[in-house]
């Protein structure tokens, strides 16, 4: 029992009640048993429960009829929220590639931002309007029997007709609607197929940092290690910061390859930056790439949100990348309907077949209604592409109003936010807010998790930290930085603009 009790490097509250319980069964002969992230001492009758370093519950106890009433409390204690069954037995324990991931950016910040009085400019939610074409597309493809039964595993047959169609424009090149388009549960069904039919264990993945924060766990679940490259900003001096001075140094770049690497993971328009890689830096990758004989997963999903003076480039469409590139996309981002999960990945059929493999024995397939509904806004749209209308025209124009409004609006608080060239986030040093911290609980966080906690809960504002977009060695570097989404409506971003003028004159 003690050896495995010292095997357990997991904080969780069932491995620690586990070792509670085995402590009392043979606790005549342990005098001190400690589990990492929590400790149970038996020797002078003490019994202490911690997590992660906070006491749950500690009782000096002078029987072992006290003893045996504390356990029981244990037992039903609403704190550990476990079932009686799940303290049993060590086989509830987490599988070994799971193992450190627990902790997710997004559930804990939109826990927060679920106060309906908090100004929401966190997760990625659009929460303008919809075209009103694809709302209704949806409401009549509900009627008709056979659109609400299974379809095509690989993705719905009008719905690959619909994205090869739009994609050989794209690609000027035939696309296979069959075999080289997968349709996938959002873009982190793409993400996640990719790595896991393409990745293997032992392998090295490139990750550019600060990257969207999935990255990093699925390819530590493939079994691979992650190969961390940082985005490095030029000064600014007097001028805006804009997302492109954050550029990759071509040296550092290239010293990450060798022949481990089995993948780099670019993602353009980028997320939290909104930077927009020009040619000449995607050319520096593909050469690359090339040189390594390395695959690309591309993660374009804002592919359409792009701002003046600015172009979206397929690395695909380089010489000597279509076969060795997935590309990603994502209904939520081309119609701002997140809650649809619709993604897809488009490549060679030698690299299709494998992110196939994982869909027929994971999720099987997508939604049929929604397939078909997003077929029909696809429809509606590439044939007006040059009008705009089309919604892939008429959104960035619409965001790049919300984007020049946020800036202008952070600017006049005293930030220096980074304006980016593509995408719906701004982020912004916010450490020249001067908020006071000094009672935030948790003083191990990262100061921008702190800062979003306290502003929240202060402020009625919520954000989301820039060091999620980062791995543990980069995440000081970003710390000063929170994300602001902008894809909301304007009364939204009203309210926003009443909290920041209001606590800009609190400060003066
Ligand atoms: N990649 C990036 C860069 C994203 O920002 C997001 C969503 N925020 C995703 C992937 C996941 O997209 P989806 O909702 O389609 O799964």
């Amino acid at each position: 029992m003690y050896e495995e009790a010292k095997e357990d490097k997991n904080y969780s509250n069932k491995v620690c009640l586990y070792s509670l319980l085995s402590l009392n069964s043979v606790s005549k002969n342990v005098s001190f048993l400690l589990v990492q992230g929590g400790h149970l001492s038996h020797g002078n009758f003490i019994y202490c429960f911690q997590e992660k370093g906070i006491v749950l519950a500690q009782r000096r106890l002078g029987s072992l009829e006290s003893r045996t009433k504390f356990l029981k409390t244990i037992y039903s204690s609403k704190i550990l929220g476990l079932s009686t069954s799940a303290k049993m037995s060590s086989k509830f324990k987490n599988a070994k590639r799971i193992e450190g991931l627990d902790s997710n950016v997004w559930i804990e910040f939109t826990k927060l931002a679920a106060d309906p009085s908090v100004v929401n400019l966190g997760q990625g939610l659009p929460d303008i309007s919809l075209p009103m074409y694809i709302k209704e597309e949806l409401s009549k493809i509900a009627t008709t029997d056979s659109l609400n039964q299974y379809t095509r595993g690989f993705g719905h047959p009008s719905l690959v007709k619909a994205l090869s169609c739009l994609y050989e424009k794209l690609y000027q090149n035939q696309i296979n609607p069959d075999k080289e388009i997968l349709v996938t549960v959002g873009a982190y069904g793409s993400l996640f197929n990719a790595i896991h039919g393409l990745i293997d264990e032992g392998d090295e993945v490139i990750i550019i940092v600060p990257f969207y924060d999935c990255y990093e766990p699925m390819v530590r679940m493939a079994g691979a290690t992650p190969v961390f490259v940082p985005l490095r900003s030029k000064p600014v001096d007097g001028r805006k910061w804009s997302s492109s001075d954050w550029t990759l140094d071509p040296q550092e770049l290239a010293s990450k390859f060798n022949s481990k690497t089995k993948a780099i993971i670019l993602n353009t328009p980028h997320n939290p930056l909104g930077k927009v890689y020009t040619r000449e830096e995607l050319q520096v990758i593909a050469d690359l790439c090339i040189k390594y004989d390395t695959l690309c997963i591309s993660d374009e999903v804002y592919e359409w949100l792009v701002y003046a003076g600015n172009k979206h480039l397929k690395i695909a469409t380089f010489p000597g990348m279509w076969e060795r590139t997935i590309t990603i996309g994502s209904a939520g981002k081309t119609f701002s309907v997140t809650g649809w999960k619709l993604g897809w990945s488009i490549g060679p059929d030698h690299l299709i077949k494998h992110l196939q493999t994982v869909q027929q024995n994971t999720v099987y397939t997508c939604a049929t209604p929604l397939q078909e509904a997003l077929a029909h806004a696809f429809w509606i749209d590439i044939k007006r592409m040059d009008d705009p209308e089309c919604y892939f025209n008429s959104l960035p124009k619409e965001l790049e109003l919300k984007r020049d409004r946020m800036v202008h609006l952070l600017e006049s608080i005293g930030l220096k936010p980074i304006v980016p060239d593509g995408g719906y986030f701004i982020i912004a040093d916010v450490s020249l807010m001067d908020a006071d911290l000094s009672d935030m609980e948790n003083n191990n966080e990262p100061y921008d998790y702190k800062f979003v906690k306290w502003m929240t809960k202060n402020k009625k504002l919520s954000a989301i930290p820039v060091s999620a977009f980062c791995n543990s060695e980069t995440k000081l570097q970003f710390e000063k930085f929170v994300r602001f989404c902008f894809i909301k409506k304007d009364s939204t971003l009203d309210a926003a603009e009443e909290i920041f003028k209001a606590w800009s004159r609190q400060k003066s």
